[in-house]
């Protein structure tokens, strides 16, 4: 993700990041009963998310039309227990619920604001497969970032526009407001999506897609991500939309949506997409997935998200400026680095922003000779340093801050020069073999870091990812 209002949240960082997430299990009450078990015990976001099943696939199927708000839809999710359940929890919200199955029987519900406890006719033992489908309708609602303490927070889920276009960015915790699931990073899933709307109007979402007639006048845009991917990077954005399709001169395919009125001057911005894709390929290895793509909102939102295959820009991050092309290489560094390897804690977000802001960097230096990244990386750490607190573990405040972002790379910046680029990309290369669709923590990122450096540098992340100090950058290797 990239906000333009960043240092906003910095100022909020500063106040709110005193280790919220360490062992207090956050201000929300825990789930408590023993069959029900408390989400994946992440303490940043302790009400979304279950241990006790891993999701393998969602199915969403929904109907939507732009001149009314409500959409009728159905979500089939099949998992798997991994003890024996006589009920658990499902992350929803807003909604009203029309059928509920477990394995095609009737199954118990009761809901809070936020979640479903679903109770099957039969418990479901431990191992094995279930499928829970629901049926629901309704206007589905926006609901504010818990971590944006500004007075204009920041809102997540399915948003729709006054003229009845929708789109949905969801980091941290927004899916629940369009689909039922666990929502968490540490449970990715396949994903279906098929949307029908009337002829006309588009839907770009995550993977590969064909459009098929449905009734008369309609369409569904059935898509597919083929591989697992986190509940918060599935979206929809429907609109009418002109699309373009081209590939990375590596043979990537690139799929973009963007608003009629702003198809040329997007073309434009995104001219670059398939040449960061074949740099990026080169130094963090393959591209991950089967095509990629932006999708440009009409809506001057203030931010982007790297939703998986498909990132969505509000318009106001585009231009011809710097910043705008660094918006575009860092959501695309995202596909490496927060989607295809995950974060298993929130407290670990670093290891996606960190990245994508290095990577930013990278591209920099790659396409201007001008670009000193050892310079410009000394800037960066001494412009900003009162507000480069601890990367690792910031609190649920500082998730989206200048400690996660530019000390995260600064972090990146300051390894390279300790083990010198050889080691260094090796290194980022294993990380994106060895975690590719999976999830992985920091504590994962040092161990490999040892292994291939072959010394131990856990003082090293100690100093830059633990302490409000920002070390001196090493004396320039490059
Ligand atoms: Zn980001």
């Amino acid at each position: 993700m990239v906000r333009r209002a960043l240092t906003g949240l910095v100022l909020i960082s500063l106040v709110g990041c005193a280790g919220s997430g360490s062992s207090s299990g956050g201000s929300h009450p825990s789930r408590s009963t023993t069959t029900t078990a408390p989400g994946p015990s992440d303490p940043y976001y302790s009400e979304a998310g279950a241990g006790v099943y891993d999701v393998g696939h969602y199915d969403i199927g929904l109907r939507y039309s732009p001149d009314q708000p409500a959409i009728t839809a159905t979500t089939t999710i099949t998992a798997t227990a991994k003890r024996n359940l006589a009920e658990f929890h499902l992350d929803f919200s807003g909604l009203t619920i029309d059928q509920i199955t477990v394995d095609a029987a009737a199954a118990g519900l009761s809901r809070t604001r936020t979640d479903l406890t679903v109770r099957p006719r039969r418990a479901i033992a431990s191992g094995a497969t279930f499928v829970t489908k629901i049926r629901y309708h309704g206007v589905p609602r926006a609901i504010a970032d818990p971590g944006d303490a500004s007075d204009d927070p920041t809102r997540i889920g399915w948003t729709r526009t006054r003229d009845g276009r929708v789109y949905v960015v969801s980091e941290p915790i927004g899916a629940r407001t369009w689909f039922p699931g666990n929502d968490h990073p540490a449970d990715k899933a396949t994903f279906d999506i098929r949307v029908d709307v009337p002829d006309g109007v588009s839907v770009a979402s995550n993977g590969t897609f064909a459009p098929t007639p449905g009734s008369p006048g309609r369409y569904t845009w059935h898509w597919t991500m083929a591989q697992p991917m986190a509940t918060y990077l599935a979206t929809v954005v429907i609109a009418p939309m002109r699309e373009e399709q081209t590939a990375s001169a590596a043979g990537v395919p690139i799929r973009n949506f963007f608003p009629p009125r702003l198809y040329d001057e997007s073309v434009t911005d995104f001219a670059t997409t398939g040449a960061m894709i074949d740099y990026f390929s080169t130094i963090f290895g393959p591209y991950p997935f089967d095509a990629y793509g932006a999708v440009v909102l009409r809506d001057e939102i203030g931010y982007a998200l790297e939703t998986q295959t498909m990132s969505i820009f509000g318009s106001d991050m585009l231009g011809t400026d710097q910043d705008a092309e660094d918006t575009v290489a860092h959501e695309l560094a995202h596909q490496w680095f927060g989607d295809s390897v995950s974060i298993r804690r929130w407290a670990d977000i670093w290891l996606n922003e960190g990245f994508a802001t290095y990577a930013q960097y990278l591209w920099d230096d790659h396409v201007d000779p001008a670009f000193d990244i050892n310079l410009e990386m000394a800037k960066l750490r001494a412009g900003d340093e009162r507000h480069l607190t601890r990367p690792h573990n910031p609190g649920v405040e500082g998730l989206f801050s200048a400690a996660t972002y530019e000390r995260g790379a600064l972090t990146l910046h300051a390894l390279r020069l300790t083990i010198g680029d050889a080691k260094f990309f090796e290194l980022v290369k294993v990380w994106t073999a060895k975690y590719r669709y999976a999830n992985a923590t920091t504590a994962d990122f040092i161990a490999l870091t040892n292994e291939i450096a072959g010394q131990d540098l856990t003082d090293f992340f100690h100093r830059w990812l633990d302490t409000n100090q920002v070390p001196p950058l090493p004396k320039s290797l490059l």
